[in-house]
């Protein structure tokens, strides 16, 4: 198959491209690099079933270019991390809103499967635990923006779905919750390499809140090996949506714990009220579990990493980057 991946310079992006290739699939990258990185893709360079663009996605020509020569997309440029959509909420709302449309405009004229990146974040605060796609969906008010990311997502999600409805465009949506693996970076609030470069530095954790939220973390490989599953079904899974996550539910505390005991470190924990760490007002999400039952019946996924080899995993690529001056 040929495929385009939008955001493909990014966390989850780069190593689905690395997969994709390993399988033999042709793959084209655009990314404008805003949060994606040159680092994370430079291994693929001269790969001959390769390809790379850098151009912001609403640049509707080459997005046509690349979608009349794909197959598939999976789209997964999108304004990421808390912290940077409470700072831009502006460009947060554009870049996935308008984005979407482009991408989901090129993929109707070219007839190409797509699927789509959403994100655990339209739960919101959540009516029940663990989270089905079924469920309702409660946000916070318009007055706080974080809960622009989750409506921008959402109406990303009502697009695709009525590509799918009105014009049979064959477009999956995917909810990746808290994903995480070698290669993520720290910089835009993600706790579990946070965590690990301040245990490797003895510096103090920061710990948001009172660390008594809890979160799944999904190592980055089972999620991409969800997603080429799905890929693969369209005929099964086109109109659908499905949780990808682990099941696996931690506190923040627990977390800090165990990347303290599993990198030997002397670190101590340092809490940070949330209107420090992000703005006044700030609502933290207390609980976020997947129910993941859907993709399992779908395609029999069930993750593989359990969160201590995750932990290992990010300990050990943040200890090379660390000798590497990184
Ligand atoms: N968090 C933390 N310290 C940090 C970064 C995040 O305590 O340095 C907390 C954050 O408030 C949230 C959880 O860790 O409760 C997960 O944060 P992350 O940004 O990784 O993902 P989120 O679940 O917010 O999408």
């Amino acid at each position: 198959m040929h495929i385009l991946i939008t955001g493909g310079a990014g966390f989850i992006g780069s190593h689905l491209v690395r997969a994709l290739l390993e399988r033999g699939d042709q793959v084209a990258v655009l990314d404008n690099l805003s949060t994606g990185s040159i680092e994370n893709i430079r291994a693929f360079a001269h790969h001959p079933l390769y390809s790379f663009a850098i151009d912001d996605l609403r640049n509707e020509l080459v997005l046509d270019r690349l979608a009349s020569q794909a197959d598939a997309i999976v789209h997964l440029a999108a304004a990421v991390g808390v912290q940077l959509v409470v700072e831009r909420p502006t460009e947060t709302i554009e870049t996935n809103v308008i984005g979407t449309h482009t991408v989901l405009a090129a993929a109707r004229r070219y007839r190409c499967r797509t699927l789509l990146a959403s994100t655990s974040e339209v739960y919101g605060k959540g009516v029940k635990a663990p989270f089905a796609e079924d469920d309702d969906l409660l946000l916070g008010p318009s007055s706080r923006s974080r809960w622009s990311y989750a409506a921008s997502k959402l109406l990303d999600e009502f697009l695709g779905l009525a590509a799918y409805r009105e014009y049979d465009l064959p477009v999956t949506v995917v909810r990746l919750f808290n994903t995480v693996g070698p290669g993520q970076t720290g910089r835009y609030g993600m706790v579990v390499p946070r965590f690990v470069r301040a245990a490797l530095r003895s510096e103090p954790i920061p710990v948001y809140g009172d660390g008594e939220q809890s979160r799944c973390f999904c190592h980055v490989r089972d999620t991409v090996r969800a997603v080429i599953d799905l890929l693969d079904r369209p005929e099964q899974t086109a109109g659908e949506i499905y949780n990808i996550g682990s099941s696996q539910e931690v506190t923040i505390n627990q977390l800090a714990q165990s990347v303290i005991a599993r990198t030997d470190s002397q670190s101590v924990l340092q809490y940070i009220p949330y209107s420090e760490a992000y703005a006044p007002g700030f609502e933290d999400m207390r609980r976020r579990v997947p129910d993941t039952t859907k993709l399992r019946t779908a395609i029999g996924w069930m993750p593989r990493y359990n969160l201590q080899q995750i932990l290992d995993d990010v300990i050990d690529y943040e200890r090379q980057q660390l000798a590497t001056g990184a």
